[in-house]
């Protein structure tokens, strides 16, 4: 009798445990990303200040951020 249960019910907690695991996984990578995103500031090679990256673009040479003043 204990055999069939465990025969059933084996299968069915190893299932959701491995659903529970992938969940967690995912939630981890993703706050891995998101923090990552928000970590990616690279200095501007003019005012010194930090930006993000999408803001900075590559001027002789130089990285520079979004200000008028520093793309000159
Ligand atoms: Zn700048």
């Amino acid at each position: 009798m204990n055999f069939i249960v465990v025969g059933v019910l084996a299968p069915i907690a190893y299932f959701l445990i491995r659903l529970l695991v992938k969940k967690l996984v995912i939630n981890f990578i993703q706050n891995l990303k998101r923090n990552s995103g928000v970590k990616d500031m690279t200095k501007c090679e003019v005012c010194n200040t930090y930006v993000e990256d999408d803001q900075l673009q590559s001027i002789n040479g130089k990285t520079v951020c979004s200000k008028t003043s520093c793309r000159e």
